[in-house]
């Protein structure tokens, strides 16, 4: 096992490696200095059950979740063979796989946390502006008069894509004039479905930093305009968090126990922090030490990583050790790391793995191919986590999870892929 200064060293060198966090805590400690609690995540739950209605009605395929935001947890037993025979993993027990690669309205993580900051600053809006009380139906921001009202706003806000995709979607489905700010790895299929929606895009040469810091000076010149502030939004973190109550029931109802003897073991690609911190805060808040999670970067950019390991946070970024911040892992081109989720995390979260581009295309085809089932790149970072985790039989051993090894539950989580179109994905396919 690495200390934190090799583990920089091996970044630096592009290698793909592990860092298993030194500061994790006994869940109970370690959230309880944490300034959000679970009355956070009951407010930010209780506000996607009122809009509900509204979801249902203008996203009919979340119908049979009543208008929730939600995706299957499906169990991937020929893709975890394939790991074991064929990437040498040592992986016992249960493989899932989350697929929020497959949640409704827009086919990412995001549709959690991107939705759920739309919906918490329309709600804000339409309570001062005395259209709605708490406990009316919502189905009425489905109607023209609302759509009117919202049409004086505007909503900016930086992406690498797939954050746009979904405050570009729910903000037009509610009215909003929306502008989104896209870095340069963005791919133009997302630029052209949002342009379709009526979205204003505006595309810069430059990385996600860049286009966050435009989205946030336009924001400000207009009173009338909200920025949805992905490097410090406590809201798009507590929308993440929410996922980790409803994987719970998905858990029980598929009979597996989660405890001392049966540990749940999370992968989650990260790229600026809010998805995997917000999932990853949800999952101690309702497992506590029995809750193990894993973040996955790209060996190119590796930088939540890369602040928590130094220490530094948001103070330091992947170019200062000499990285370029690009990959084929759109979603996960983000040289500079959130620091409030830095903070918040630092003694939450288990440790996290760097995977090469070319792995991630690996296990995008093997999943296609065992599982029948297309997730983007970004969304291949915990299979190569998994593994390499299978593998530390030193950690494994002092973390305590070899005793309960056999009884274990993996779940690998999918963030993106739904709305690839299909030439794109012949493309990834032939890779
Ligand atoms: C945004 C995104 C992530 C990571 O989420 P962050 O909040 O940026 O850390 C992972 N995978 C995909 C496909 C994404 O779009």
């Amino acid at each position: 096992m690495l200390n934190s200064k090799e583990f920089v060293r091996e970044l630096q060198l592009r290698h793909e490696s592990a860092w298993m966090n030194p500061n994790v805590g006994s869940a109970e400690t370690a959230l309880a200095a944490l300034p959000l609690t679970r009355a956070d995540v009951d407010d930010a739950e209780a506000r996607l059950e009122r809009f509900a209605p509204f979801i249902k009605k203008v996203f009919p395929e979340t119908a049979a979740d009543r208008g929730l935001i939600e995706s299957p947890l499906t169990e991937i037993e020929h893709m975890r063979a394939w790991l074991n025979e064929n990437e040498g993993a040592q992986l016992a027990g249960k493989l899932f796989l989350k697929r929020d690669s497959d949640l409704p309205v827009a086919g990412s993580v995001k549709a959690r946390g991107g939705c759920y900051a739309v919906l918490k600053h329309t709600e804000n809006l339409a309570l001062a502006n005395r259209l709605v009380e708490t406990r009316d139906d919502y189905s009425v921001f489905a109607t023209r008069a609302f759509r009117d009202f919202f049409s004086q706003y505007e909503l900016h806000v930086g992406s690498t894509g797939n954050l746009g995709l979904s405050i570009g979607i729910m903000g037009a489905a509610l009215g909003y004039r929306v502008t989104v700010h896209m870095s340069a790895d963005a791919r133009q299929w997302k630029k052209d479905l949002l342009r379709a929606k009526g979205v204003t895009v505006l595309e810069y040469g430059a990385d996600y930093s860049y286009a966050v810091q435009k989205g946030r000076e336009r924001a400000a010149e207009d009173p009338r305009s909200y920025f949805i502030d992905d490097e410090n939004s406590v809201d798009l973190f507590l929308g993440y968090a929410v996922a980790a109550r409803r994987l719970k029931a998905q858990l029980a109802e598929q009979n597996i126990a989660v405890d001392e003897e049966h540990p749940l073991l999370v992968y989650i690609p990260c790229g600026v922090g809010g998805a995997p911190g917000g999932i990853c805060f949800g999952l101690k808040q309702e497992f506590g030490d029995a809750a193990h999670v894993y973040f996955a970067e790209p060996v190119e950019a590796p930088c939540m990583l890369l602040g928590l390991a130094s220490g530094l946070q948001n103070a330091i970024c992947v170019q200062d050790i000499g990285l370029t911040g690009r990959t084929a892992a759109d979603g996960l081109a983000v040289s500079r790391p959130s620091g409030f989720v830095g903070e918040t995390v630092k003694a939450i979260v288990s440790g996290g793995f760097t995977v090469s581009d070319e792995r991630l295309f690996n296990d995008l085809h093997a999943l296609h191919e065992m599982e029948g089932l297309f997730v983007e790149p970004s969304a291949c970072a915990g299979f190569a986590s998994a593994v390499e985790l299978s593998k530390m039989t030193d950690y494994l051993e002092s973390s305590g999870l070899s005793a309960h090894w056999e009884n274990a539950a993996h779940i690998v989580w999918a963030t993106g892929g739904a709305l690839v179109p299909e030439g794109e994905r012949e493309k990834y396919l032939a890779n």
